[in-house]
């Protein structure tokens, strides 16, 4: 039996699978923070706001469907404009923490703290 088998289809109006697309948008506060600055991955991971998330938007209208901005809180504070864009384009805006401390890191109270921060500021 494979794993298809255990799991039949049961999507509505006839489709055959979803697509969930999700986005981090983490600046200058992301991966590159952990990377050896020679590691051109860490760089590709944070260089590509705000165009690059403007030509997502555009394919993603193109294409009618909607995503998932996972928005580090400082980035997010350096360009409100850009989240605002997103948010009115029908896009969910999701919390990538403050700083984008890794939570395996922090105690219970200090995650709860970083989504406050985040979500407010
Ligand atoms: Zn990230």
């Amino acid at each position: 039996m494979t794993d298809l088998q255990l799991f039949p289809t049961r999507w509505p109006g006839g489709h055959r699978a979803a697509l969930c697309l999700s986005f981090d948008v983490d600046g200058p506060y992301g991966e590159r923070n952990y990377q050896d600055p020679a590691n051109i991955y860490g760089i590709s991971q944070t260089e590509y706001e705000p165009f690059g998330i403007q030509r997502i938007l555009g394919i993603l209208a193109d294409f009618d469907v909607h995503g998932t901005f996972c928005w580090v809180g400082q980035e997010a504070s350096d360009r409100p404009w850009l989240v605002r864009k997103v948010s009115e384009a029908g896009h969910e805006i999701a919390l990538h923490t403050w700083d984008h401390r890794y939570y395996t890191t922090m105690s219970e109270a200090e995650q709860r703290f970083d989504m406050q921060r985040t979500f407010k500021e």
